[in-house]
């Protein structure tokens, strides 16, 4: 049977960190949906098709094997929902350091009070990507800072126009 695993998130953009984290969980899963949150309660910078695109561009420069067991789509349900929309049983979360700990502990446990059926995975990125989040992403680039090294090419480009 495939193992498809749900990676969601904000994506708010799309970091090294999370690419990292995307490369990881083909090891695990067969084939990774990248469900980019379209919820309205969070104040994202990028609307969700500009967030989905960046993620496509940063995928497309990963080898064949792995691209091609890759999508992306947007999605606006409960997760859990989703996840089995989509004849999954499997989440994908990163984690950093401690802090990520409570609110994916919280998230967890909660959707396992939904559906106990679904396990969530979670994976750590290399120490080079600790540090790496989209918010202080946003706070650098807005204050003019270097991003280079924490974001994929396509991020930079569409970052450099804006
Ligand atoms: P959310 O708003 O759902 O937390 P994010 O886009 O911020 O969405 O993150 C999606 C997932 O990726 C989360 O599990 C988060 O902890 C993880 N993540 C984000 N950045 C990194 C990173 N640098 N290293 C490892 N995991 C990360």
């Amino acid at each position: 049977m495939t193992k498809i695993g749900i990676y969601p998130g904000s994506f708010d953009p799309v970091t090294l960190g999370h690419l990292d984290i995307i490369q990881r969980s083909m090891s695990v899963v067969d084939r990774l949906i990248v469900a980019v949150s379209d919820n309205d309660s969070k104040n994202h910078m990028f609307d969700s098709a500009t967030r989905v695109k960046l993620i496509e561009e940063s995928i497309s420069t990963l080898n064949e094997g792995l691209k091609d067991r890759i999508s992306v789509e947007k999605f606006d349900h409960l997760l859990v929902d989703y996840v089995k929309s989509k004849k999954s049983k499997i989440i994908i979360r990163g984690l950093r350091a401690v802090s990520d700990f409570e609110y994916e502990f919280l998230m967890t446990g909660m959707n396992r009070k939904i559906d106990n059926d679904i396990e969530t995975i979670f994976l750590m990125s290399s120490e080079k990507y600790h540090f790496i989040s989209s918010r202080f992403i946003k706070e650098i680039h807005r204050l003019g800072g270097d991003i280079s090294s924490s974001v994929p090419k396509p991020v930079l480009d569409f970052l450099e126009k804006i």
